[in-house]
């Protein structure tokens, strides 16, 4: 959920909340204030009955004098006509009605006591005249006069009492009234009298109809004397249980009404209906002033059947309430005005309003400040949270100042655990990232030994991608299958006992590669306490290319080391062949001297071999010289065949001896090789002895074919045999330094290894193998020359003799190469002076005149050039004239060219021979001839 989303739920939580609580108050307030409106509806419905009442008690009080009166009358009139007084008879033939102004006796004397009150008394003289109680009668009615005078004295509302006989022969009413001046005109006045009699006043209280003799209450009619609207209050008279005749009394219904007023509550109506259902009185006075009579119906908002005794009951907008009238049958029916009663009560209830307002009011700006004060900034507070909980720096919602302390502390907390989780998910990466870029394949497993995880360098190492590797038991994926039970069965003790050889160790195993190639490893297991489902992490190196590199580093140590032995061994025999060169150049010489100087041809011929025969033992020695100083060998446009033929002639003897024979094959059509002819001699020369050698003590053909042919831009020297060939196992040796498979005095095993250096040293390269007959072949494959083969030895050819003899200086300090030397030079003509020192040199040049000076270079007291330089100085000339003899090829010429400043620098070589003497004379001779 979005934090706004949250801080919105809870904020209309709380407007929620706030609704609830609100709306609860101003229920709560509401049913109180509806309650009390209520209660003030009542309050005020009773008030209206109160004062109801009190109007009634008026009516009432009116009622109760009424009945006290008729009571009266009754009695009065019962004692009268109990009393047993004799009845008088009316006089004969009075038939005609008489109404007289009492006192008047009707049928005597007036009473003279009370003459003022008088009333009317109706007689029908026809009918009373001979009855029996009629005087008693008139006498007891004449007396009702006086009773009722006085009542009605006190009591205005009384409009007449009145005494109807029930011989119908007499009615008696107070006060006087004329009967015939009230009655219609038009009607004999006997009906008139008569019609009283039919009158409800009269038939209600006759036995027939009023069988308790009790005292009634007539309902509205209208006045028979015009004097309006009224009821009756009657009570039969009974005497000796004979009913003798009715007394009544009326109220007029104004009178009634004038008391019903209440000017305390003007809205109050008040209706008295009688037991027909007419209106006896109202507060409007309605029933009062109209010509008729006024039907309840006309001022009641309902049946008065329909409105309840003793309580309000609202009917449209008027509340109404029917109470009885004690001692009448009528019924009071009070009317409210709903909205009276309703504006009073709500009046009323205003203040409560009010308060309902005010604690809204309050309520609102409660819940407002709560809101505003602590609700607010702890949404604020939560959203801040939630979005920092997410990791979004949203920004923080504005707060007030006292809750700023919560936000910063909060802010602080998570900025606290952004840089705790910063940090540790950059280690974390770091150390993800070295593992992914680790050189070493790096595996982590479970405790079970499955995969975990499988770095791009395992990937890379074990052909496995890392998703096929996760999950598998590792020794399913890169043990050779040929280790994996051994392997099992160690993590099945492991698992047992705790206790592992590998773990924490390097070890070097076999691995296996996704594509069965098995390889070598460095692998090392620790065991890794609290990280997560990971147990174990090995570090796995291939040691492939190690094992490879360290296998060619060996190998190279092995050629050093070789080399090394040559190049000791090479200036042993440089040492040593510098130290043979003097006994060689006297040998050469000296043979050469025989050849020339024997007549015997046989000795000549000997001397001849051995000549050839010490030249080649210069040459060897130069060879090996050259090969000490790694010079560049003396290279000429060679002809192979000649050096082949030459190298076979001077070992003719010894394969022939041996019973070897040589097959040879040279064409003729062979381009030149650019090559120093004496070192492939050297090299044609090994192999075949090397060849003859393997024959060893075998019986059978020993033969050896020598070829020469050309191949792509090439001269090949073929040298095979029929011998054993070269051991399958030695043949990758063969050319090192100082192998051999030969006895100790018989191989050096320097022979092959001298013939590749110098066959490399001219571009070229040897082969060994098998001969396809048996036997080994080797075939020497050398870069053909462009240029014409070489003429043969032109020194020798055109070396030609000098004429007369020249004087030439000898210094060195060993007699018998300056013997030989001088030999030589004397055979061509020179006239050698010998010195032995600087010092008899020096002396020499002081006393003669000297063409040439051969000036040994290596001499006690400063050698050859610290002669020269002392004759630069006497004789500038003749230190032109030098040439320097030494066997050090090595360092000679250098210090030569340190010591010549600016003159030529000629050298002999030891072991030297008259052609190279030779030339060096005519070189120096064509330098010009001393001045
Ligand atoms: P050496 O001859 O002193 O032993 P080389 O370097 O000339 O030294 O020869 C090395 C080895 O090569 C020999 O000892 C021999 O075993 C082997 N070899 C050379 N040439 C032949 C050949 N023609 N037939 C058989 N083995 C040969």
């Amino acid at each position: 959920m979005a934090p706004e989303a949250e801080a919105g739920r809870l904020s209309s939580r709380y407007r929620r909340l706030v609704t609830l609580v609100g709306a609860t108050v101003v229920v709560i307030l509401a049913l109180l204030i509806a309650r009390e409106f209520e209660n003030q509806v009542a309050r005020d419905l009773e008030l209206s009955a109160t004062i109801a009442r009190e109007r009634l008690s008026a009516i009432e009080t009116v009622v109760r004098i009424a009945d006290a009166h008729v009571d009266g009358l009754r009695a009065a009139m019962e004692r009268s006509l109990g009393a047993g007084a004799p009845p008088r008879d009316p006089r004969p033939g009075a038939v005609a009605l008489r109404t007289e102004a009492a006192p008047v006796d009707l049928l005597g004397a007036p009473k003279a006591a009370d003459a003022h009150r008088l009333g009317t008394l109706t007689v029908v003289p026809s009918r009373a005249h001979g009855r029996a109680g009629f005087a008693a009668e008139a006498d007891a009615a004449f007396d009702l006069f006086v009773a009722s005078g006085a009542v009605h004295g006190g009591n205005a509302f009384l409009k007449w009492s009145y005494f109807f006989s029930e011989a119908r022969d007499m009615v008696a009413i107070y006060p006087w009234m004329d009967i015939a001046a009230n009655g219609p005109r038009d009607v004999p006045i006997i009906d008139v009298f008569d019609g009283y009699f039919g009158y409800d006043v009269y038939r209600m209280v006759t036995p027939a109809e009023n069988r308790a003799s009790a005292a009634v209450w007539v309902p509205v009619y209208f006045d028979a004397g015009n004097a309006g609207l009224m009821v009756s209050h009657n009570a039969p008279v009974v005497v000796g249980g004979a009913f003798r005749g009715m007394v009544g009394t009326d109220v007029l219904l104004s009178a009634l009404s004038d008391r019903l007023l209440a000017p305390s509550m003007p809205d109050l109506g008040i209706v008295v209906v009688d037991q027909s259902g007419s209106v006896v009185a109202d507060t409007d006075r309605v029933a009062a002033t109209a010509d008729r009579i006024t039907p309840a119906a006309d001022l009641l908002p309902a049946a008065l059947d329909a409105i309840p005794l003793g309580r309000f009951v609202r009917h449209g907008d008027t509340y109404a309430s029917a109470v009885k009238v004690a001692g009448t049958p009528w019924t009071a029916v009070t009317l409210v005005p709903a909205g009276v009663v309703l504006g009073d009560a709500a009046f009323g209830v205003l203040p409560y309003c009010l308060y309902l307002v005010l604690l809204a009011a309050t309520l609102g700006l409660a819940f407002a400040a709560i809101g505003r004060r602590f609700v607010a900034p702890a949404i604020g507070l939560v959203a801040t949270i939630e979005s920092q909980a997410r990791g979004e720096r949203a920004e923080v919602a504005a707060v007030p100042p006292a809750w700023k302390p919560w936000i910063d502390r909060v802010l602080a907390l998570f900025a606290e655990q952004r840089a705790t989780l910063d940090s540790l998910h950059r280690a974390e990466s770091k150390s993800a990232a070295v593992i992914d870029v680790a050189l070493d394949a790096v595996v982590t497993t479970d405790a079970a030994g499955r995969v975990v995880d499988f770095n791009p360098a395992a990937e890379a190492m074990f052909g496995i991608p890392r998703a096929d590797a996760v999950g598998k038991p590792i020794g399913g994926l890169i043990v050779p299958h040929a280790l994996r039970e051994a392997h099992e069965a160690g993590m099945a003790r492991f698992g047992r006992t705790r206790q592992s050889h590998v773990l924490g160790r390097r070890v070097e195993l076999q691995a296996l590669h996704a594509s069965g190639r098995i390889f070598p490893v460095e692998l090392q297991i620790h065991a890794l306490a609290g990280a997560g489902d990971v147990a174990y992490a090995a570090y796995v190196r291939d040691l492939t290319e190690q094992r490879a590199v360290a296998a060619a580093l060996a190998d190279q140590r092995e050629k050093l080391h070789q080399a090394e032995k040559l190049t000791a061994m090479g200036s042993l025999l440089a040492g040593l062949a510098h130290e043979l060169n003097n006994p060689l150049a006297i040998v050469t010489a000296q043979t050469s001297l025989l050849e020339e100087l024997a007549s015997d041809p046989p000795i000549r011929a000997r001397a001849t071999k051995i000549r050839a025969a010490a030249d080649r033992c210069g040459r060897i020695v130069r060879t090996f010289l050259a090969m000490a100083r790694k010079q560049a060998p003396q290279r000429s446009s060679v002809d192979v065949r000649a050096i082949v033929t030459a190298a076979l002639d001077i070992l003719a003897y010894g394969l022939r001896s041996n019973g070897v024979t040589v097959e040879t094959r040279l064409p003729a059509d062979l381009p030149a090789v650019e090559a120093d002819s004496d070192q492939l001699g050297q090299v044609v020369i090994n192999m075949v002895v090397n060849a003859q050698q393997a024959f060893g003590d075998r019986t059978g053909e020993r033969r050896i074919w020598v070829s020469v042919g050309r191949g792509d831009g090439t001269v090949e020297i073929e040298i095979a045999d029929n011998g054993p060939g070269i051991p399958e196992a030695v043949r990758g040796r063969i050319f090192e330094a100082f192998f051999t498979t030969k006895p100790v005095g018989v191989g050096t095993g320097i022979g092959l290894a001298v013939c590749r250096s110098i066959v490399e040293a001219h571009g070229g390269r040897i082969e060994a193998g098998e001969r396809p007959g048996g036997g080994a072949r080797f075939r020497i494959l050398l870069p053909a020359a462009t240029g014409t083969l070489a003429a043969p030895d032109a020194a020798a050819a055109t070396a030609a003799a000098s004429d007369g003899r020249r004087p030439v200086l000898v210094v060195d300090d060993e007699h018998e190469v300056a013997e030989s030397l001088a030999d030589f030079l004397e055979l061509d003509g020179c006239a050698v002076t010998m010195a032995h020192s600087i010092a008899d040199g020096l002396a020499a040049i002081a006393g003669r005149r000297f063409e040439v000076v051969f000036c040994d270079l290596r001499m006690p007291g400063g050698g050859g050039t610290a002669f020269w330089t002392e004759v630069a100085r006497r004789d500038p000339a003749l230190a032109e004239r030098f040439v320097f003899v030494t066997g050090d090829m090595v360092a000679g010429p250098e210090t030569l060219r340190g010591a010549a400043a600016g003159r030529p620098v000629r050298i002999l070589e030891k072991p030297f021979d008259r052609p190279a003497i030779r030339a060096l004379l005519a070189e120096v001779a064509d330098a010009g001839a001393p001045s």
